[in-house]
């Protein structure tokens, strides 16, 4: 069973995590690292060879056949570059060169976060069986990622399906991308915390002002913080009925912390959507909470690689 594996990594702002993943989505072996986020950009890739290090150091690592990489955006697959907005030491950083390197001139497939949560929730989680899907990933950003037709949709640099950039708002507040009324804008937890504190509401003695204390409250029957949570969810809904429209989806799955919400953000969210999309072809969407939690990442790049190793074989079969 476990003669074929790959070794993912999924870097962040926060920690760099390994694992040797089976054919099955099983994850056999774990690494992590702390990302040193703000040194310089090599101290930043020693982490990640001190993360492939581990990993290899067991009899399971001859059995790897390539690596994938789920990373913090923006990322440039196409020249396997990557300038993650949170580790300012990498800016078009040769990533996948520097781990083809270091993992002994494996075969190496990058992805941006929201894609690798897409792969892993098509893979293992919500989105599987489903030919057509929109992931998105809800938290201090909002990312996603598409599955058409069957198969992962990254777009030329690895970026697309990343619905939080777009405008739901024309006029809305600018947004740290340069546009005005982003998903993200509204529908973040540090924009939809921030919006719930404008217009009136307090947090608790614990003085949390983060969106989940925002849930909490709004659980507990607070007015701003429940329509704190409609505004992001109309937000949401907006851009999965914009998505819908262009592609034709059959699932939306969110995930993220913001999604962690649960009724508070998928009741409203449900309504609206049934308000945005509203054609014959758009109206049966369902819309669902991701399954693969805190593994996505991993389990995304796992994907990803794998799907790299297909494309290999099938150029090879023809020639290319
Ligand atoms: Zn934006």
């Amino acid at each position: 069973m476990h003669t074929e594996l790959v070794a993912a990594l999924d870097i962040g702002g926060t920690k760099i995590a390994g694992a040797l993943v089976d054919g099955g989505g099983a994850i056999l072996t774990r690494a992590q690292r702390p990302t040193p986020a703000r040194e310089d950009g090599e101290t930043v890739m020693r982490a990640v060879e001190a993360v492939l290090a581990d990993l290899a150091v067991g009899p399971l690592w001859a059995s790897v056949r390539a690596v994938g990489v789920g990373s913090a955006g923006p990322v440039d697959a196409a020249r396997g570059a990557v300038s993650p907005v949170n580790i300012p030491g990498w800016r078009d950083y040769p990533l996948v060169e520097r781990v083809h390197r270091a993992s002994g001139g494996r075969p190496v497939t990058l992805v941006g976060d929201g894609v690798a949560m897409t792969a892993a929730e098509h893979w293992q989680g919500a989105a599987q069986g489903y030919d057509n899907a929109l992931c998105l990933v809800v938290s201090t950003g909002v990312g996603g990622g598409l599955v058409l037709g069957g198969r992962l949709h990254t777009g030329p640099t690895g970026n697309a399906g990343h619905i939080g950039h777009i405008s739901v708002d024309l006029d809305g507040d600018p947004c740290a991308c340069g546009s005005r009324g982003c998903v993200e804008r509204i529908a973040s937890g540090p924009h939809l915390a921030r919006r719930a504190l404008d217009e009136g509401w307090r947090p608790g003695p614990d003085g949390d002002v983060s969106a989940a204390a925002v849930a909490a409250a709004a659980r507990a029957g607070d007015p701003v913080a429940t329509a704190s949570f409609e505004r992001a969810a109309r937000a949401l809904a907006a851009g999965i009925a914009a998505t819908a429209h262009l592609v034709e989806l059959d699932i939306a799955v969110v995930g993220g912390g913001v999604a962690g919400a649960g009724e508070v953000l998928f009741a409203p969210l449900r309504r609206s959507l049934a308000a945005y999309a509203t054609l014959s072809f758009v109206r049966d969407l369902t819309v669902v909470p991701a399954l693969t939690g805190t593994d996505a990442g991993l389990l995304g790049a796992a994907a990803a690689a794998c799907e790299g190793l297909a494309d290999a074989k099938a150029d090879a079969l023809t020639g290319e």
